[in-house]
Parts: structure tokens; C-alpha cells; sequence
């Protein structure tokens, strides 16, 4: 007498199936060997984009290495975290390319202790670097969102010497003035007055100016005023706000 075939039921297969996925399985994109390896890829992006350009100073270096640039973009593009270019952040808005990073923040000769006003938080990342270089960081973002995603992401991921307010930046942050050094990364026609007032004497201003060609400028206040130099053609979003109305 032949034994009739054994058949697995159906409800069998299907709880084997949710077991499986439930187990994580079938999720690839979330096992340790498809991670991709962030430090490794950091390392290269610091020796290859930033070195060989010519960025030196061994603390700038030492933060580029440290601060997780994955973490400061969206989901969608985080595999080009560490790529040479600039990368869309939300709202029409960009995180700047890593070695214009480096270099800006290398144009500002800060270092542990130091106290530095930047206008345009955008990402977080520019603030992020500083304070991972022991710098005190008051950044001023003007888009809302941005500002409270900003906000909420460097406090989670533990850099709490940056304070961040959501607002125009246009006339800086007058108590906590004057700064070490005040970075600006989104591009004004002209210097705004006040942030030029909030420097400290022997400190630098890192600013890109100009509409469509723009100019990256080192601006130094002197015991007398202040002297200026250009470095090289940029190109970031325009600076918004109060600055947009003056001429
Ligand atoms: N430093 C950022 C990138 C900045 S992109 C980073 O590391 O990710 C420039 C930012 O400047 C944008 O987020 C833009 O909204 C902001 N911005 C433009 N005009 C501004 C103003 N008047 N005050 C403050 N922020 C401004």
C-alpha cells in the first residue's frame, strides 16, 4: 500500500516565511557585512580630497577623520557621504564639499578653547568640525527645519559645545560677540556690517561673496580696521534674509 505523499501546509510555510523575516533574514541591506566601512571611507576622503589639495593643519585633519558625514545627510544620498562634491541637504540647500570644509575651517586658525560664529547650519556637519577640534560654536541657521533637524542631530550625537538659533543670521549673535572667528556659508552680495563689528581683533572671517561668481574671502580685523584677501572662486547658495533688502 502506498503511503500517500506528505504535503507541508501552507500555514507551515507561511509561518516559516514571517520567522525568517522577523530573524532578518531576508534584510541584506541591514547586515554588518553590507555596512559600509565609514571610517575606511573617511580616511580615503581626508588623504585623497584634502591633503593632496593642501589642507596641513593636523587638527582640521584630526576632525575631518573624526566627524561621521553620513550622519549629516539625508537617508537617500548617504552612500555619497564621502564623495568630492557637495550634496543636497533638503530645502534647495547644500552640505558643502569636504575639502571646502577643511579649508574654510583652516582659514579661521581656531583651536581648543576658541569661539567661532558661524551663519548657515544647514547639515550641522561645519559646526560639528569645529567642535570636534575643542572649538565653541554659535551657528545661526534661517530655515526652520533645518534648524531643528540641526539641532536635534548634533545634540543626539553628543556635540554639545554648539549652540544653535534659528533665525536670520544677518546681525549675528551681539552677546555672545566678539569671536574668535565667524564663518559664513551661505554667500551675501556684501559683508553684513554687524559681522564685521562681532570679530575679534586678530581674528579671521571666512566668507564667500558675490552673486553668481563668487569669491571666498579671509577677512582679518587689525588693532586699525581690517584687511582683506580673496582665495579661490566658490560657489554656495545666497545668503537669505535682511541681506537680500540692503544694497
Ligand atoms: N554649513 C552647512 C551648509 C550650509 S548651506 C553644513 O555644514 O551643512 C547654507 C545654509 O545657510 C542654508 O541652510 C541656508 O538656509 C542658510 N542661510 C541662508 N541665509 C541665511 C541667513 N541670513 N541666516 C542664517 N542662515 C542662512
Amino acid at each position: 500500500m502506498r503511503e500517500p505523499r506528505r504535503r507541508v501546509p501552507a500555514v507551515g510555510v507561511l509561518a516559516l516565511g514571517v520567522l525568517m523575516a522577523a530573524c532578518g533574514f531576508f534584510d541584506r541591506g541591514a547586515s554588518p557585512a553590507d555596512t559600509p566601512d565609514w571610517a575606511a571611507l573617511r580616511e580615503r576622503m581626508v588623504r585623497t580630497q584634502i591633503e593632496a589639495r593642501g589642507v596641513h593643519d593636523p587638527l582640521v585633519l584630526e576632525a575631518m577623520r573624526k566627524v561621521p558625514r553620513h550622519e549629516f545627510v539625508p537617508e537617500g544620498v548617504r552612500n555619497q557621504a564621502y564623495a568630492d562634491s557637495p550634496l543636497p541637504i533638503g530645502e534647495s540647500q547644500t552640505i558643502s564639499q569636504p575639502y571646502i570644509v577643511a579649508l574654510m575651517t583652516e582659514l579661521l586658525e581656531v583651536g581648543p578653547g576658541k569661539r567661532v560664529l558661524e551663519i548657515g547650519t544647514g547639515s550641522g556637519y561645519q559646526s560639528a568640525v569645529l567642535a570636534a577640534m575643542g572649538v565653541e560654536v554659535f551657528t545661526i541657521e534661517i530655515r526652520s527645519r533645518l534648524c531643528q533637524e540641526a539641532a536635534r542631530r548634533l545634540d543626539s550625537l553628543g556635540y554639545h559645545t554648539v549652540h544653535v538659533r534659528c533665525g536670520d543670521g544677518y546681525a549675528g549673535w551681539p552677546e555672545e560677540a566678539p569671536f574668535d572667528g565667524i564663518i559664513v556659508t551661505a554667500a551675501p552680495e556684501r559683508i553684513p556690517e554687524p559681522l564685521l563689528d562681532q570679530l575679534a581683533v586678530g581674528g579671521h572671517m571666512v566668507i564667500p561673496v558675490g552673486a553668481f561668481y563668487q569669491e571666498l574671502k579671509v577677512i582679518t580685523r587689525t588693532p586699525e580696521g581690517f584687511s582683506e584677501r580673496s582665495v579661490i572662486p566658490v560657489r554656495f547658495v545666497p545668503m537669505t534674509g535682511e541681506v537680500e533688502r540692503r544694497d
